[in-house]
């Protein structure tokens, strides 16, 4: 998407370092958003996304999860290179963030998937869904969380695949997911999210039932005949304080 501004931001000192500032590529219309974290040598010289080993492995990781590429949208959290793909610095982040967050207003999507840590952590943090720590940050991938404008997926990055192909399977499955999430209507108002996100029940609730499996879910059934229920009903009909 072509940004005001952007072919000659100076906001942050990457600007020394790059060839281009490479821009989101997608469907302005997508309904999935996908924020990797930043170019890599090949795609700053090329002035392209993924088309370095990452991109190699991200296109076949679509093609693996039957993604629907006309209804993506890819960007990255930092639109120039980083030096020697060095981590990114806070500061970085921030001033860049800027063009990622005008990227979202202007697409309104229903799904956003960060891309690794450095991703997920922006989204987490300026959506407030909540702070972790480095070592949490894996128990997330591949999770659902409802913000107040999109759900929140985290997704491992391409470019860790590269030394850890044994985790190639398991991926594609956490990235179908994506492409296939339809959240119970009733996801964002009920109780089970809250207690989800302050981490008073397990996530395997919300995977079990709240993201596709809703029909079998006790509180939506009694929910859908207008019954009232307490808050602490768990999805499969036990109580929250026999847990
Ligand atoms: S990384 Fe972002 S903020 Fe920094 S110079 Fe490039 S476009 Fe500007
Ligand atoms: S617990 Fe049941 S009613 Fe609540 S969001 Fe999940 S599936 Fe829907």
């Amino acid at each position: 998407m072509k940004l005001p501004g952007i072919e000659d931001c100076r906001l942050c000192p990457l600007w020394k370092t790059r060839t281009h500032v490479i821009l989101g590529e997608g469907s302005l219309s997508s309904e999935i958003f996908l924020i990797a974290q930043a170019p890599g040598e090949e795609e700053d010289a090329a002035d392209k996304m993924f088309v370095g080993p990452s991109g190699k492995i991200f296109w076949e990781l679509l093609d693996q999860a039957g993604a629907d590429k006309a209804n993506l949208y890819i960007s990255n959290l930092l639109k120039c290179r980083l030096p020697q793909n060095r981590r990114p610095k806070q500061a970085e982040i921030l001033s860049c963030s800027l063009y990622l967050e005008r990227e979202l207003a202007e697409i309104r999507p229903r799904i956003v998937a960060p891309l690794g840590y450095f991703a997920t952590k922006y989204i987490f943090e300026s959506r407030q869904l909540g702070l972790f720590t480095k070592a949490e940050y894996p128990s997330l991938i591949g999770r659902a969380f409802v913000g107040k404008d999109f759900t929140v997926m985290p997704l491992s990055h391409p470019s860790s695949l590269i030394h850890h192909p044994e985790f190639w399977s398991g991926a594609v499955k956490k990235y179908r997911r994506v492409f296939q999430l339809e959240p119970c209507k009733w996801f964002s108002c009920c109780p089970m999210r809250a207690f989800t996100l302050n981490r008073a029940i397990p996530f395997r609730w919300t995977d079990e039932y709240c993201l596709g499996n809703w029909q079998n879910c006790q509180r939506y059934e009694l929910e859908s005949r207008g019954i009232p229920h307490s808050d602490n009903l768990l999805p499969d009909g036990s109580r929250l304080k026999d847990h």
